[in-house]
């Protein structure tokens, strides 16, 4: 076989979904509504997103769409009694659809309902989570989060509407693009990456690396919001076919012992992660460099300026590490990662954590 045709030898799966992508797009809501035959939404939106909410409600009553009912109690990582909550609300509403507003987290609501209930689901993210474009759910049980991947929780239709994320302020957007570009990164070594996917990553790197700078110092309003969260929107895709590996793992062991920022350490861990894989990937680390606008060798470093140029954390230490969680994390992550593309060695992620520890460029 030539290279060529060794190299395009690959199995995709493309998931079923509707998008619609654009400023104003979220007014296309009713519409989108009556293509799934719903007429009785009920809307997933914490306090936070109340005006949002609000103005969703007054545009489908407009169209003739009465809402059901409302859910408010949106909290971070799905717990199980929150869960049962907005099952029951559903019921008690008798809706046929639900309707999110919100990042990951109310995203994650409408996906538990769709575990339970066989009603219509629009996803209207207003963070760079992805998590509207993937079919893993989560829901927490105590202090134990449980995960599945099921082709039920995917949104029939994701509503991107760049004005929505206007208020994003760069504390959030910057480590939220961080993890979008993760997923990006990722989803070009992980388990199932392909070339189609590849396509979808290096385009999303391409627009979160070009535009979250622009959405960090605010300095061109609507047109970099609308260009990072269409690298978002594909970050998601890339997410959901491509899997994960070092990065993710690391950022999860890290999670799990110390209760770091889930964005923050995205943001600190990335451009390392990908240092270390960098010699098992000579031609990937090409594709990176270039969706970022270098070389293959100058990719993890482009990653690390990027951090630091968007204001995001660049140190384990300044978002909460102890120094003598090291050795343990490291262990734990040569575990974790085993199935990495370069096989994890306890002395390297050690090293690979001490970086980023201390906020050093990637070795
Ligand atoms: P989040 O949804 O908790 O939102 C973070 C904060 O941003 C909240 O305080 C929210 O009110 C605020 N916010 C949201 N949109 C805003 C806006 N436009 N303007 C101003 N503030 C805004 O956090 P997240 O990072 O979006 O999502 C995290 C959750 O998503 C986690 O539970 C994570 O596990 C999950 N997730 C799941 C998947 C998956 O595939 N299942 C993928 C990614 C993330």
């Amino acid at each position: 076989m030539t290279d060529v045709a060794a190299a395009l030898a690959f199995t995709h799966e493309a998931t079923r979904g509707r998008v619609v992508f654009g400023v104003g797009s979220r007014r296309s809501a009713a519409v989108e509504l009556d293509r799934l035959g719903a007429t009785r939404p009920l809307i997933i939106a914490s306090d936070f997103e109340n005006t949002l909410a609000e103005e969703l409600t007054a545009e489908l009553a407009a169209h003739g769409v009465a809402v059901a009912g409302r859910f408010r109690d949106v909290v971070q990582h799905v717990p199980r009694a929150h869960a049962d909550d907005v099952v029951a609300a559903v019921t008690d509403a008798s809706a046929d659809s639900v309707i999110t507003i919100g990042g990951g987290s109310a995203t994650g609501f409408g996906k538990v309902v769709r575990l339970e209930r066989d009603v219509a689901f629009i996803a209207v993210p207003t963070t760079y989570a992805g998590s509207e474009m993937t079919t893993i759910w989560g829901r927490t049980d105590g202090d134990h989060k449980q995960t599945g991947n099921d082709p039920r929780v995917k949104p029939d239709t994701v509503i991107y509407d760049p004005e929505l994320t206007l208020g994003l302020p760069a504390t959030i957007a910057g480590p939220s693009g961080m993890n979008a570009l993760a997923h990006c990164v990722e989803a070009m070594y992980g388990p199932g990456a392909n070339p189609i996917i590849g396509l979808h990553a290096r385009e999303g790197i391409r627009a979160l690396a070009a535009g979250l700078p622009r959405v960090c110092s605010d300095a061109d309003g609507l047109d970099a919001r609308t260009e990072v969260l269409y690298g978002a929107f594909l970050a998601g895709v890339a997410l959901a076919g491509g899997g994960t590996a070092l990065h993710h793992k690391t950022c999860h062991v890290l999670g799990g012992m110390f209760g770091l920022d889930h964005g923050a350490m995205n943001a600190v861990v990335l451009g390392h992660a990908l240092a270390y894989n960098a010699p098992a990937i000579p031609q990937v680390m090409e594709s990176i460099g270039a969706a970022l606008g270098t070389s293959g060798d100058g990719a993890a470093d482009a990653l690390f300026d990027l951090t630091v140029a968007i204001g995001a954390p660049h140190s384990l230490e300044a978002i909460g590490m102890p120094a003598d969680g090291i050795d343990e994390a490291a262990r734990r992550v040569v575990d974790e990662a085993a199935a990495n593309v370069r096989r994890p060695e306890e002395d390297g992620i050690r090293q690979m954590l001490l970086d980023a520890f201390y906020g050093r460029r990637p070795a």
